[in-house]
């Protein structure tokens, strides 16, 4: 890296440090920005801002959103009675894309993982159980990933809110043990969540 004037060495450093960009693809991508107008990397570069500057997390959910509350929870035709919870905001993305959900959703920003020291009250959970507490919600599907930490948490909020004699639902086995609901495709998780189980 050192053969490269000063600021194509920043820019590279600054690439690197994107999720799954190693030093190469850090150097493909700078060369590529070189190589573009400087207007189309204005635009990438205000994109960037302003998503930056805008977006935010829904109160309620805490999906993204550029309101105080998003739109989904805004929609009244959605069934608000069923609440599905889930680890981050492109799982409700993925949820969307089956378009066979229509209830609303809780983000709870990550799972249970006692070895990165994330534990109940890092994550949405009192949110969530703030929540419940309104009548309103009938049944939680809890769509954690299907890998270790995911099935840690939705054993440990299946525990707390089964007291609170609300339906308690995880998606069908059948999923890709250790995957990521972002990977899975929208007919598996269709049919994931038409055969959801009670817990
Ligand atoms: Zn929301």
């Amino acid at each position: 890296m050192r053969y490269y004037p000063a600021s194509m060495n920043k820019l590279i450093a600054e690439l690197s440090k994107l999720p799954g960009i190693g030093p190469k693809s850090a150097q493909r991508l700078a060369f590529h920005l070189f190589e573009c107008s400087k207007e189309d990397v204005a635009r990438l570069a205000k994109a960037m801002i302003e998503a930056k500057d805008k977006l935010g997390f829904c109160q309620r959910c805490g999906h993204l959103t550029e309101q105080d509350s998003c739109e989904i929870c805004q929609d009244e035709s959605r069934n608000h009675g069923l609440i599905c919870v889930v680890e981050e905001p492109k799982d409700v993305i993925v949820l969307e894309k089956t378009r066979e959900y229509r209830g609303v959703y809780h983000v709870l920003h990550g799972a249970l993982s006692p070895l990165e020291g994330i534990g109940p009250d890092e994550l949405r959970i009192k949110e969530l159980l703030a929540r419940l507490s309104s009548g309103e919600v009938r049944e939680v599907i809890l769509a954690c990933d299907p890998d270790v930490e995911g099935e840690a948490t939705a054993l440990y909020l299946a525990k707390l809110i089964k007291p609170l004699q609300i339906k308690v639902t995880r998606l069908a086995r059948g999923l890709p043990v250790g995957g990521d609901l972002e990977y899975i495709d929208e007919v598996t998780l269709s049919k994931a969540l038409e055969g959801r189980q009670e817990m």
